[in-house]
């Protein structure tokens, strides 16, 4: 929805924006192609404009909800210009197919879209989507709420493992009065506290319409990192039994292994705010 309501005409946000929002659409986000991920400024698909038209032709890779959704926001180069496109299902020259064998995130459909002399109408152009800054702001917004997610996955680990603690007996006592876990169930309430009460005060600040987009990198960086190792060590602490998905700690680690790569992944946030803080940027 935000690429359409920051980008799109009042006519396409009309069409589009309340359906999105009831779910009565299901839109997707085309950027990743096969050979360009982080550096997404390297994107190969190209629109020409013939006409009252404009014909799109490339590969767009691991776009969530691809197969599934309604339209597809596609970015690709015009004229040599990141721009965006709404390319309605069904349309001509355009079809997706999904990616198989994932062992994370297995509940959400992940696509790869094909465009093929696919043309779209000139009004499906977003007309104010202009280079990479309009992409990067749309991963800004999906950061952010990432951001918050990441803590979620964190709080559910964590309750298992606190539950499962003082269930599971061993040496005729329950493990959580043994001190090394207890360290790191304290570990984990504390991190998660660390990343709540940064999320808190950066929602203050984008209420204020302050906030930067190296804070929103922190917070995804440092935030789904945190879960991710959350969901490790609450592994451990359910022993064998956690390797099963009877318990929740190995379904939030394998899926904080995608949530870690996409929409930017560790290493990409960490560049981000390096360069900020130091002047130089170190992503070539
Ligand atoms: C489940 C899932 C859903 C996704 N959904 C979408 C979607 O809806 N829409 C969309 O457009 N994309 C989507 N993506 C793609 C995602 O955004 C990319 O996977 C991500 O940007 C990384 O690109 P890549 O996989 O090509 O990895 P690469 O860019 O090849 O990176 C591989 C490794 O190299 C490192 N690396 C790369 N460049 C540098 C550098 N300059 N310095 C140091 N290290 C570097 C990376 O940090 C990473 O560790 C999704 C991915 C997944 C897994």
């Amino acid at each position: 929805m935000y690429p359409i309501y920051t980008f799109g005409t009042e006519e396409q946000k009309r069409k589009w924006l309340p359906l999105l929002a009831q779910g009565k659409a299901i839109g997707c986000f085309g950027l990743t192609e096969p050979d360009f991920g982080s550096d997404a400024g390297g994107i190969q698909t190209k629109a020409v404009k013939d006409g009252n038209r404009y014909i799109l032709n490339g590969t767009k890779m691991w776009i969530t909800n691809g197969s599934i959704a309604d339209i597809a926001i596609v970015w690709a180069k015009l004229d040599g210009e990141i721009r965006a496109f709404i390319v309605e299902k069904g349309t001509k020259g355009f079809y997706a197919t999904d990616i198989k064998r994932k062992m994370s995130l297995r509940a959400s459909v992940t696509s790869e879209l094909h465009f093929e002399d696919c043309a779209v109408p000139e009004e499906n152009i977003l007309p104010g989507a202009k280079g990479l800054k309009s992409a990067l702001m749309c991963l800004n917004q999906a950061r952010y709420s990432i951001a918050w997610g990441a803590i979620g996955s964190a709080v559910a680990s964590y309750e298992a493992a606190l539950q499962y603690a003082r269930e599971r007996i061993q040496f005729g006592k329950p493990i959580a009065s043994f001190q090394l876990v207890q360290k790191k169930l304290v570990w984990m309430l504390t991190e998660i506290t660390k990343a709540q009460l940064m999320m808190y005060h950066l929602a203050r600040l984008k209420d204020e319409g302050r906030i930067k987009h190296t804070q929103i990198s922190m917070a995804k960086m440092n935030n789904v990192s945190m879960a991710l190792e959350i969901a490790r060590v609450a592994r451990d602490i359910h022993g064998a039994n956690g390797i099963t998905l009877d318990y929740p700690p190995i379904r939030h680690l394998l899926n904080m292994e995608a949530v870690n790569t996409y929409e930017g992944t560790y290493d990409i946030q960490t560049l981000i705010i390096g360069r900020d803080i130091t002047g130089f940027q170190a992503f070539r």
